[in-house]
């Protein structure tokens, strides 16, 4: 069987809602929207601001913090936002994306419900 007669991968370009950034993707490479881009309720949001978005539902659950708790609820957001996106990978590996420490994806990990 020949692929000769395949159509052509359409290029489509996808803006981020959040920060309006723009990513070029090939479509029918396995993914309906560029890596580690996601679509929600008909928009599309990049990495940057899928985790900026899981910090701020963070900081609302939290309701009235003090800006020393935020910045901790920001870390462990973060974390918990790696961990969720890709588990398999390392603690090390973790903890470099979310740039902290492997002590806080230990931790972090110890209190997802497995
Ligand atoms: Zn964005």
């Amino acid at each position: 069987m020949s692929t000769a007669t395949k159509t052509k991968p359409e290029v489509k370009e996808f803006t981020c809602a959040r920060c309006e950034v723009t990513s070029r993707w090939t479509e029918g490479l396995g993914a309906a929207t560029p890596p580690n881009w996601v679509k929600e309720n008909g928009l599309y949001y990049c990495l940057v601001c899928r985790r900026e978005r899981a910090i701020d539902e963070a900081i609302a659950k939290a309701g009235d913090v003090s800006t020393a708790d935020r910045a901790k609820l920001r870390s462990a957001a973060v974390v918990d936002f790696e961990i969720a996106r890709d588990p398999d990978r390392t603690e090390g590996e973790i903890a470099k994306a979310a740039r902290a420490s492997i002590g806080a994806v230990r931790k972090a990990r110890k209190r997802r419900p497995s």
